[in-house]
Formats: C-alpha cells, sequence, structure tokens
C-alpha cells in the first residue's frame, strides 16, 4: 500500500480509494474485507476514511467515516443513533474529591437511571422514580418533533421515547469522575439516542431494504441498503436521523446536569463545572461540504475534528482517554477516531478473561469488578496510546484524563 505522510491508502479496481489512518494499529481482515464492500458502493464521494479504531461492524465498519453523495446508508448509522461522549471541567482538583469514591459512585448511580431493569415503557424512571422537571421540560422542546416522525412511522408511537431521556443505557455506556494532568477534576458520560433512536434506526433500515429489494442482490451486505434524494423515505430518514441525534445530545446534557447535581451533595466544595464544555456525536450523519461540494458525511464510530473544534477521544475503563483539538484534515473529512475500538468480541473477551483479571486492569478505578463486565474488560480494548499516535494528523491532544470512578450501564 502507498504510504504517504499520514496516511495508507488502498485502492482497488471498481471501489472508491480507502485511506486509512492505523499505521502501528492492528486491523481485522474481516474489517478490510467490509470496507472493501462499502467502497465498491456507487454512491461514495471521493474515498472511505477509516481510523485507527477499526473494527468490524454490522454492514459497515466501525471507525470509518463514509461520505455519500445524494444517498444515505441507514445502517452505516446504525440504530444508537447519536450515540456520543459529552465531558465537562469543573473547578475542583483531586484533593477536593472525598477519600473513600463509592459514596460518589453511589450518588451517580442513585441520580441517572442505567442497566437492564430500568423503565421499561414505564414513564416513571423505574425504581430512581419520577424523572426531574428538567427532563418534562427537555421533552416539551422534543415532542413536536417526535409528533412528526409518528405521522410518517406509527410503529414509532409505542417506543420508549420520554422514558428513557435523561437514562444512560448498558454495556458500553458509562459516566465517569476522571482527573486530567493538571489534577483538575472531570466529569465525563458516554449515550446516544436510547430505546426511541433505536426504533427509529430499525424502522429505516428495514424501510432500505424494502426499498431496494430489486437491487439488494447486487449490495454486498443487505446493511449497505441505502435511500437516495429525492425520494419521500430519504426526506423523512433526514428528518428523523435528526430528530435522534437531538435527543441524544439533549440526552447527554440532562445526565450531566442531573450528576452535576448529585457529586454537589458528596463533594463538600462549591464548584462550577461549565468549563470547555463538549458534548460530540460519534455515530451520526450530516451534511457537510468537503472538497467544495455538499455530501452528506456518516461517521460510524468517528468524531468530528475540524480545524480547532473539541471532541472527545476514551480509552477504556483501565485507559486513558483524551480531549482533543481537531486539525481539520481534509483527507479525513475533517474527522479522527471515536475510542480505542475494540480488539476482540464480547463473547472472546468473555472466554478469554476472568474477575481477577478485571480487578486487576481496572484497579485505582471505582468501578464494577464483578462477571457481567468482564466483557468491558480494558484489554478488550486497543492500546489507546498506539490509536492516538496513528492519527496524529488529525487531532491534537489538549487533556490527558484518568478516570476515579467508572459507572458502567
Ligand atoms: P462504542 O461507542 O463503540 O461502544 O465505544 C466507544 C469507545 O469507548 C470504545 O472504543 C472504547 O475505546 C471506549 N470505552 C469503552 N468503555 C469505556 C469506559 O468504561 N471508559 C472509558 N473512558 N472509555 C471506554
Ligand atoms: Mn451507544
Ligand atoms: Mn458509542
Amino acid at each position: 500500500m502507498p504510504h504517504t505522510a499520514d496516511h495508507d491508502t488502498l485502492a482497488l479496481p471498481g471501489a472508491a480509494p480507502i485511506k486509512l489512518w492505523t499505521h502501528g494499529v492492528p486491523v481485522e481482515d474481516a474489517a478490510r474485507a467490509q470496507l472493501i464492500h462499502t467502497a465498491r458502493l456507487p454512491i461514495i464521494y471521493k474515498h472511505l476514511a477509516v481510523m485507527p479504531d477499526v473494527h468490524l461492524g454490522k454492514g459497515s465498519t466501525i471507525g470509518s467515516v463514509i461520505p455519500t453523495l445524494g444517498a444515505i446508508i441507514p445502517a452505516a448509522v446504525g440504530v444508537d443513533i447519536g450515540c456520543g461522549m459529552m465531558a465537562v471541567r469543573t473547578t475542583l482538583d483531586a484533593a477536593d474529591l472525598p477519600d473513600k469514591l463509592h459514596g460518589l459512585r453511589s450518588a451517580i448511580e442513585k441520580a441517572v437511571p442505567h442497566g437492564r431493569d430500568m423503565t421499561r415503557g414505564k414513564r416513571d424512571h423505574g425504581s430512581w422514580g419520577k424523572p426531574p422537571a428538567s427532563v418534562d421540560a427537555a421533552w416539551k422542546r422534543l415532542q413536536p418533533g417526535f409528533r412528526r416522525l409518528v405521522e410518517q412511522a406509527p410503529r414509532l408511537e409505542k417506543t420508549n421515547n420520554h422514558a428513557h431521556l435523561g437514562t444512560l443505557g448498558t454495556g458500553n455506556h458509562f459516566i465517569e469522575v476522571c482527573l486530567d494532568e493538571a489534577g483538575r477534576v472531570w466529569f465525563m458520560l458516554h449515550s446516544g439516542s436510547r430505546g426511541v433512536g433505536n426504533a427509529i434506526g430499525r424502522h429505516y433500515i428495514e424501510l432500505a431494504q424494502t426499498d431496494m429489494r430489486q437491487h439488494i442482490a447486487n449490495l454486498p451486505d443487505r446493511d449497505l441498503a441505502y435511500f437516495t434524494e429525492g425520494a419521500q423515505h430519504f426526506d423523512d430518514y433526514v428528518e428523523a436521523v435528526g430528530w435522534a441525534q437531538d435527543f441524544a445530545r439533549a440526552n447527554r446534557e440532562l445526565m450531566m446536569a442531573h450528576l452535576i447535581d448529585a457529586a454537589r451533595h458528596v463533594i463538600k466544595k462549591p464548584f462550577t463545572a461549565d468549563q470547555q464544555a463538549v458534548n460530540c456525536h460519534h455515530n451520526y450523519v450530516q451534511k457537510e461540504t468537503h472538497f467544495g461540494r455538499e455530501v452528506f458525511i456518516t461517521r460510524k464510530g468517528a468524531v468530528s475534528a475540524q480545524a480547532g473544534q473539541l471532541g472527545i477521544i476514551p480509552g477504556s475503563m483501565g485507559a486513558a482517554s483524551y480531549i482533543v483539538r481537531g486539525k481539520g484534515n481534509p483527507e479525513s473529512f475533517c474527522s479522527c477516531s471515536h475510542g480505542a475500538g475494540r480488539v476482540m468480541s464480547r463473547t472472546a473477551a468473555r472466554k478469554q478473561f476472568t474477575v481477577d483479571d478485571q480487578v486487576r486492569a481496572t484497579a485505582g478505578v471505582e468501578c464494577r469488578k464483578d462477571a457481567e463486565v468482564i466483557d468491558e474488560i480494558p484489554m478488550a480494548y486497543k492500546d489507546i496510546d498506539a490509536v492516538m499516535a496513528a492519527q496524529d494528523a488529525l487531532v491534537e491532544v489538549v487533556h490527558t484524563l484518568k478516570q476515579v470512578v467508572c459507572v458502567k450501564g
């Protein structure tokens, strides 16, 4: 593969070029094959951009930037529409945190609904009680848009829409209390559009597959089915995905506000926590201008890194995370990675590691250390430092964060 200053290019006949910022990090063969499938679609604009956290996804590859002309692939955006990260720096120092962090972790866990047994369609927040007024106010703003979506797709009516606003979810979604390189306290969290985004994603993925029934045989994967500009379903999807992305952003803002309130009860020293706030999606699509043309950019596990723009690249339950500033690298469509990326599946991680391994790998972090989080063990992810080195041409590091508390869904 030819290697230019900062990336490799994979050029195959009948496919758009694939540009990879993956120097020094592992890339599975299966992910490479999947990238080639996507690059063969006739709707790809210029080239695919591949971030160092790249790994196999459903239909298309996580850690990739997919620019499309006059079309969108709903399964590339995925079902966790608007999933992303939010971080705020506080005025607190490490010494202001309580010696025992368990109380702070419990306070956060009590303030933000999370986990599997939460809600399931109930209007209250399950064992968390009634949602705070801030959730109702946010829903009031989101509701008119939701009503319009339901007119297009009545089955969306029955989703956990309002009930999931201000809730974390399960699995890889998390809330952390971190310290930066100067010992300053940050709050950081990861979540998306929850049940309602999932329902919207699934509805439109199915619709795209139905619409493309005649052509689906020519697609290397059903999950590469796309809507074409000019079609009614295209416009409906653009509206729906935009709404779900707003929901996800609001969801993160609400949780951040609630966890800060909870922290105020545990941390006795008064503080503010609105400095350098960053709230960025990493699963989304939006219209952007690149190389002089308006195109749709789908970031599937990737973050916008326009020149000067702040973003968040998390590591794992036991590794550092980074606040970064974009360099506006045009070849990457101004993007960077959304994390370290998995090196193994959840099943493989559960087979390979024990609770003892998890305890060792998360030493010094106040977090869950039980059998159910083994699939989130730091060793299931790539080495974040190698991932950062591979994208030196895309972002610069502004802050290095290390968690002291990690709440997992
Ligand atoms: P995804 O959105 O693809 O599920 O995950 C995004 C990234 O978050 C992963 O690639 C991984 O690097 C990072 N990550 C997963 N779990 C944790 C965690 O508990 N804490 C931190 N700081 N990062 C995590
Ligand atoms: Mn998510
Ligand atoms: Mn995510």
